[in-house]
């Protein structure tokens, strides 16, 4: 598993840097009020379950799948709500958790989604941004970082289901999906 990783782009200290500081932010920002966490499956889960746990705010976890990866490395361009979140949203705050904006074509879908069902706010938090990849505009409230159009794994990110398990992140050898 390690042996198909290029480069390693964050440790697991500098993922938690990240994550405090997003918490921090959050925190701040929803003081006194109630959020409903969205954590979208399944790249996500990882910083989800890192994030929620630094919060002060009461949070409501819910989960959602989308897909618009197929296998591999390249994004299908389609997509669709697989799983659905079970809660009511109207009037509350929604704060969707992401791993990564690549295209902004799911989070754009979803926050769009999440506004016509009455939500109160939408906010996004996602781990990692490839702004170079940017293809819709949506707005990221909460970002851990910028990296380059390389494609990345580990913490919770896979390649075909896998690498997800890894505590770190970390640039996959091009050999490795050609
Ligand atoms: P978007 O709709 O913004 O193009 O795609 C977002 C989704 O694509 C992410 O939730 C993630 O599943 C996948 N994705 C985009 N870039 C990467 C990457 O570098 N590595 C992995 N593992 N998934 C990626
Ligand atoms: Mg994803």
């Amino acid at each position: 598993m390690h042996n198909d990783i290029k480069e390693i782009l964050f440790t697991k200290q500098e993922i938690d840097l990240m994550v405090h500081r997003i918490a921090s932010q959050i925190n701040e920002e929803f003081e006194g009020e109630e959020l409903i966490a969205v954590v979208i499956l399944k790249g996500s889960m990882m910083f989800a379950a890192d994030l929620v746990r630094c919060l002060t705010v009461n949070v409501k976890l819910d989960f959602l799948q989308a897909s618009s990866y197929g296998s591999g490395t390249q994004s299908s361009g389609v997509i669709n709500i697989k799983k659905d979140i079970d809660s009511d949203i109207s009037g509350k705050n929604v704060l969707l958790i992401e791993d990564i904006i690549d295209s902004g074509n799911t989070l754009s879908l979803l926050k769009k989604e999440m506004q016509s069902r009455g939500a109160k706010t939408v906010k996004i938090a996602s781990l990692l941004s490839k702004p170079d990849r940017r293809v819709v505009n949506v707005e990221v409230e909460y970002i851990g970082t910028e990296i380059p159009d390389e494609f990345v794994v580990g913490y919770g990110l896979d390649m075909d289901e896998k690498y997800r398990q890894m505590d770190y992140i970390g640039i996959l050898k091009p050999e490795v999906y050609m």
